[in-house]
């Protein structure tokens, strides 16, 4: 093992250890999945994260992360794509995305929705998970993506009637500024309001870094963290 993936083995330790002392603090029986988030990271952090168990990772730029995965696909990875997607992304990301997590606005789905159609006779491939992300800010000052929660219901209904796509839940980041267990226990509240027309859509991915413990207080069934494993980002160019 090399010098960084000695340091990975330990963050991720780190990491894990606070998931679980969440999880039992919660009184959860079940852990949350870790997706760990590779964005701005080379393609050989993913590699190291993979041979550490890791089969997981998020990423929230179509370029970076359709070249990682088009080099590392003997790993057998999933691929969560976390990040603001245009339309037009659409057919690259279902070329390797397990799951969009920022699935915000019909005309999004209804891009995926026709991209997994073509994908699903070229290549077979399973359903594309769609999470619907929201968003928690109150004002309409800082704001980090995502439906409404007003229009979450219509929004699951163009996801769960189109073939290829699995309404797998809803997803967020809690505001800045804000206390995180108040945004996680707001997107609690959405996801049972969501569960009572899609018993299936189970799934709540929160929990960032700085607010995992928030999260799996109020029910994350996923965590995507970057930071705290892979170390700070570069800034963006
Ligand atoms: C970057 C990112 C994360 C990971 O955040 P960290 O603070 O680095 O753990 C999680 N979710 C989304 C949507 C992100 O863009």
């Amino acid at each position: 093992m090399d010098e960084r993936a000695l340091q990975l083995q330990e963050r991720l330790a780190a990491v894990r250890a606070r998931i679980a002392a969440a999880t039992l603090a919660a009184g959860r029986a079940d852990e949350p999945r870790l997706i760990v988030v590779t964005k701005f990271h080379p393609a050989a952090d993913v590699a190291r994260l993979a041979a550490l168990g890791i089969r997981d990772v998020g990423e929230n730029r179509d370029q970076e992360a359709s070249a990682k995965a088009a080099g590392l696909t003997e790993l057998g990875l999933r691929w969560h794509f976390i990040g603001q997607l245009q339309s037009k992304k659409a057919k690259s990301v279902v070329k390797y995305a397990h799951s969009v997590q920022s699935v915000d606005r019909p005309q999004l789905a209804e891009a995926l929705a026709k991209a997994m159609l073509r994908a699903q006779q070229e290549e077979g491939r399973d359903e594309l998970e769609c999470f619907i992300q929201v968003s928690l800010d109150d004002d309409a000052g800082e704001h980090r993506g995502g439906a409404a929660p007003a229009d979450v219901g219509q929004l699951a209904e163009s996801i769960a009637s189109a073939p290829g796509l699995r309404l797998a839940g809803v997803m967020a980041v809690a505001p800045l500024g804000a206390r995180p267990e108040e945004a996680f226990e707001k997107l609690a509240g959405i996801s049972a309001a969501l569960r009572e027309a899609h018993p299936g859509a189970a799934a709540i991915s929160a929990g960032m870094s700085q607010d995992l413990e928030a999260a799996v207080r109020f029910g994350a069934t996923h965590l995507r963290i970057g930071s705290d494993i892979l170390g700070s980002r570069p800034p963006v160019g």
